[in-house]
C-alpha cells in the first residue's frame, strides 16, 4: 500500500512539472529557454534547494549542471550520496537574464511551485544553499553567513521537517576558506538524516500574561 502512495506521490509530482512547464507567471517566462523544474527522486528524504537555473541549467533543463553543481555532485559523493539519492530543485524555475539576483517580484511568483514540490515529495530534511533559498523556507531574514551549518524545525508543505542552510556551491568554487566550511557542514548530514523531524518550538511566552480570571468572577462582573 505505501508503494502505491509513494508511486501516486511520483506521478503527481510529474503531472505537477509539465503544469509548471508551461508557467508565465512572471516576465522570466519571456527569456527562458525552458524551466527548470528538478531532478532526482521523488520520494527523497533529503532536498537540497538552490536559487535560480543559470546558463547551463537553462539550456539542459536540469538543476546544477554547471560548476556549482559539479561541486555540489563531489559533496555528495563525499557523504557517500548521489545525485539520484536527493531530490535537487532552486527558488525560481526559470534562469534570470545574465544570471542576475532574483527579484522578490519573481520569487513571489514562484515560491508556489518550490511549496508543492515540497508538498509532494515529502522530505524529512531540506538544505538550503546560499541566502535566496534559507530566507524563503526559514520565513526570517538573517542571511547565510549568520546561520549556515544550524538546522532549525520547521513547518513546510504541512509537514515537520528539519531546514539546514549551507553555503552556496558557487560560492565555494573560489573561496577555499568557504569550501572548507561547506565540507564540514555537509559531514553533517547522514546525522540529520537519521534524525526524527520535530515540529520546530511553540513562540515564547508573552513577558506579560494577565492573571487567568475564575469563569464565576466573569459572570458576576457582567450585572
Ligand atoms: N545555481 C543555482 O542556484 N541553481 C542551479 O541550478 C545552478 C546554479
Amino acid at each position: 500500500m505505501a508503494a502505491v502512495v509513494a508511486a501516486a506521490a511520483d506521478l503527481s509530482l510529474i503531472a505537477y512539472g509539465d503544469v509548471v512547464a508551461g508557467c508565465e507567471q512572471c516576465a522570466l517566462s519571456q527569456t527562458r529557454t525552458q524551466v527548470v523544474f528538478g531532478s532526482g527522486s521523488p520520494s527523497a528524504e533529503l532536498m537540497f534547494v538552490g536559487e535560480a537555473p543559470g546558463f547551463h541549467e537553462d539550456k539542459q533543463g536540469v538543476p546544477f549542471v554547471g560548476a556549482a553543481g559539479k561541486l555540489l555532485g563531489k559533496l555528495l559523493e563525499g557523504i557517500g550520496m548521489t545525485r539520484e539519492d536527493v531530490y535537487i530543485a532552486n527558488v525560481l524555475k526559470c534562469r534570470p537574464p545574465g544570471n542576475r539576483d532574483p527579484l522578490p517580484e519573481e520569487i513571489q511568483a514562484c515560491e508556489g511551485h518550490l511549496f508543492r514540490q515540497i508538498e509532494l515529495i515529502q522530505p524529512t530534511l531540506v538544505a538550503t544553499l546560499g541566502n535566496f533559498a534559507t530566507k524563503l523556507l526559514s520565513g526570517k531574514p538573517t542571511g547565510i553567513t549568520q546561520v549556515h551549518g544550524r538546522e532549525q524545525q520547521v513547518v513546510l508543505g504541512g509537514n515537520p521537517v528539519t531546514l539546514y542552510p549551507i553555503f552556496h556551491p558557487a560560492a565555494a568554487l573560489y573561496t577555499p576558506r568557504m569550501l572548507q566550511v561547506l565540507e564540514e557542514d555537509f559531514r553533517r548530514i547522514p546525522e540529520l538524516l537519521g534524525r526524527e523531524a520535530t515540529p520546530p518550538p511553540p513562540p515564547p511566552a508573552p513577558l506579560y500574561a494577565p492573571e487567568p480570571v475564575p469563569e464565576h468572577s466573569v459572570q458576576l462582573g457582567l450585572f
